[in-house]
């Protein structure tokens, strides 16, 4: 089969939807990027920019400039607000998608809501939603026949309010990482809910959902260590005043530069080594936590204006869905199992392919990568088919 006649269906339009699409497209076959949300990006185009007087090699503009790529290609087709209602298999695939009910959020008023300070990502959302030809709204049913199939619906972020100590839910400035995103991407600095000032004392509570025997999530989730630091210490860059403690198991190594980051925060914060169990509300929305002293092995108490609580990536909710339709298997953590360790790209069923955290926990750069791989893949299979 010539690529060049190929067509391919990407489900899921956040990072690694997006690499997966842009990459296939660049190699001239034909992509219809399916996305439920009204709009593009996924969880990591709420991500603010970490950078200090360098870069901190977040990747957060990674995922604006791979957005505008697929915005304004023109070999790729979008498909917002849609979902896959069944598929069926002959030479090639032909998966129905229907509209997807409630409220997808529109794309620009997200925009106007949480990217004000963030131009170039704002204009690709509204450059798609309102002037590309190629985003076929959402509304109406539709089938479409493909040659693959590519899987990339993401994760789910871990409900904090299942960790119902921490008063998540409860008192204002008991927050999660991605709200802290929206509250700097929003006002462009970090401020308190409860009255809109900076906050002098901060604590990070990791782990929150990952590696919890008691929920049954024993995986590490190994973005939320590099995302807590990074974030930690733009903080501390912006407001050297503010005292920032980091309450840990274990800080996950992930590789480029970690170890020299590593020790600057720890010049920079505060580190404990134990997981709070208990969080009380105090005057003027402080909070006073409850943990173990590493040393001393006995209770202490410290309070905070703001509590960050660093949820973990969670299998995506259409998972058991997308392995029926697709004829796949989950793996015992509920993400879409691969066919090959060695390449977690390939599944049991040919000419269906996985991208990013549907297939498990990555950080933005391996979701990129993955998905780079997983195009790799597709269009070698699209080759030879
Ligand atoms: Fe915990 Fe860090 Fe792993 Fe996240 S990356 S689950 S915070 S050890």
């Amino acid at each position: 089969m010539n690529t060049k006649q190929s067509k391919v269906m990407v489900i899921g339009g956040g990072v690694a939807g997006l690499t997966a699409a842009w990459a296939m497209a660049e190699s001239g076959v034909a992509v219809e990027l399916v996305e439920k949300a009204g709009f593009l990006g996924g969880h990591a185009i709420q991500y603010a920019c970490k950078a200090t007087d360098t870069c901190q090699q977040c990747d957060a503009c990674t995922v604006e400039k791979v957005l505008k790529n697929v915005v304004e290609h023109p070999g790729i087709t979008i498909r917002l607000g849609a979902e896959v209602a069944q598929m069926s298999k002959n030479d090639r695939f032909t998966v129905s998608l229907a509209p997807v009910s409630g409220d997808t959020s529109d794309a620009e008023g997200d925009c106007q809501d949480d990217y004000d300070k963030n131009p170039e990502a704002c204009q690709a959302l509204k450059g798609f939603s309102k002037n590309n030809a190629a985003v076929v709204n959402a509304g109406a049913d539709a089938k479409v026949d493909v040659d693959a199939v590519v899987l990339a619906s993401g994760f789910a972020p871990f409900d904090a309010t299942q960790k119902g100590t921490y008063g998540y839910g409860k008192w204002p400035n008991v927050i999660t990482g991605i709200e802290l995103e929206k509250i700097k991407r929003a006002g462009g600095k970090v401020v308190r809910p409860s009255d809109g000032k900076v906050p002098e004392k901060v604590a990070f509570i990791q782990c929150v959902g990952s590696r919890d025997e008691r929920l049954g999530n024993l995986w590490c989730s190994k973005v939320c260590c590099p995302y807590a630091l990074r974030t930690a210490m733009s903080m501390k860059y912006k407001y050297p005043e503010t005292e920032i403690t980091i309450f840990y198991m274990d800080i996950q190594n992930t590789g480029n530069g970690f170890p020299a980051f590593y020790e600057q925060c720890k010049e920079n914060l505060a580190f404990v080594r134990n997981i709070p169990v208990d969080v009380y509300p105090l005057e003027n929305d402080r909070l006073r936590m409850r943990f173990m002293e590493e040393e001393a092995g006995t209770p202490a108490d410290a309070e905070f204006d703001l509590l960050v609580l660093s949820v973990g990536i969670m299998p995506g909710v259409d998972n058991q869905a997308l392995a029926e339709t697709f004829g796949l298997e989950l793996n015992p953590d509920g993400f879409l199992a691969a066919q090959d360790d060695l390449n977690p790209t390939l599944t049991a069923t040919e000419g269906v392919f996985l991208a990013g955290t549907v297939q498990g926990p990555k950080t933005i750069a391996n979701s990129v990568a993955h998905a780079g791989q997983s195009a790799r893949e597709v269009v070698k299979y699209l080759g030879a088919a």
